[in-house]
């Protein structure tokens, strides 16, 4: 049985992999002797597979799980919390925004009775201005139309007890949002401060459109809003085309004036047009993530393991 198990995703960090190794090191081993670093490689390209292995073969507490393929970061993660062996488990980034120092104030909280103490972002350089105000819409509209309460400004960067881990088995979904399903976990949560760093070195692996997905299975997985928007929009839409409906009965059997009136027509025909498809598009969301898990395939394939 471990005290810690670190669990960091890889994905073309072969130029962070030798700090983070050290760093995390001195941190961890202030705490205990009993710990494990379970790297996840999602499919990289670059040789962080070799550091690694490399890694793991002069140091044994270095656990590997090698993916056959990209797999994504959550799924990364995911497969690091069903393999590792700790009681207190952490999530960090491998590309040093996380800086591992901050373990050990998390550990601290952790030791006071949080199963989870996650990190709280005060600030974050080196990110543009779209990548921070996208995502400070996202995490309120999340906010405001799910029912449980997903921390403002936080990332997967966390310490979660054993028993979360085991919750977190329980919940198979294809389409993972960690910190969505943390959260709805309960227990006890709190967090510390932080600020963010910038990536060591390196290119990110989440460019917008996997931020997009992201985003989209965060809400998809905790809401049922846009669906019920879809139906809400459908009335609102249905009322006023009844009462033009109306209208152009009226003008044309009592006005007899017919010939005007192609504006109003094909504004109408636009915008009930445009309604239908944005229904069509929502409902079309939740169906394919839910066709997604009918399917059953495993969430990940693991290629080689030392665990
Ligand atoms: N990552 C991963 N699979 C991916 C993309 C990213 O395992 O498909 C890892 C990456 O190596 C890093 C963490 O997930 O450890 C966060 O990714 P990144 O720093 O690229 O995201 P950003 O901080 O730019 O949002
Ligand atoms: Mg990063």
């Amino acid at each position: 049985m471990k005290d810690i198990s670190i669990i960091i995703p890889v994905y073309n960090e072969s130029s962070n992999i030798t700090l983070l190794y050290s760093r995390l090191k001195n941190v961890v081993s202030q705490i205990t002797t009993h710990y494990e670093l379970v790297f996840v490689n999602d499919g990289s390209r670059d040789n962080s597979m070799a550091m690694i292995k490399k890694l793991s073969s002069e140091d044994p507490s270095v656990k590997y799980i090698d993916f056959s393929r990209n797999f994504g970061h959550q799924v990364a993660v995911s497969a690091g919390i069903d393999l590792a062996a700790g009681n207190a488990m952490v999530i960090i980034d491998a590309d040093l925004q996380d800086p591992p120092e901050l373990i050990l104030e998390m550990y601290k909280k952790y030791k006071e009775g949080n199963e989870v103490v996650f990190a709280k972002r005060k600030t974050r350089k080196g990110e543009s201005v779209f990548k921070l105000l996208t995502a400070k819409i996202f995490y309120r509209i999340l906010s405001s139309i799910t029912a449980i309460d997903i921390p403002l400004d936080t990332g997967d960067f966390r310490i979660i007890d054993k028993k979360i881990a085991e919750v977190l088995k329980q919940m198979p979904e294809q389409e993972k949002f960690l910190r969505g399903q943390i959260a709805w976990a309960g227990f006890n949560q709190t967090f510390v401060e932080y600020e963010r760093n910038e990536r060591h070195a390196g290119k990110t692996g989440y460019p917008f459109k996997k931020m997009l997905r992201f985003a989209l299975d965060g809400i998809t997985s905790f809401s049922n809003f846009p669906l019920k928007f879809a139906t809400l929009a459908g009335f609102a839409v249905s009322f006023v085309a009844f009462i033009l409906m109306l209208y152009a009965l009226y003008s044309r059997f009592i006005l007899k004036d017919f010939v005007q009136g192609w504006t109003s027509l094909i504004l109408s025909v636009l915008f009930i047009g445009g309604i239908q498809l944005i229904c069509l598009g929502i409902i079309g969301e939740y169906i394919s993530r839910m066709s997604n898990n009918i399917r059953n395939r495993p969430m990940y394939i693991v290629k080689e393991t030392n665990i």
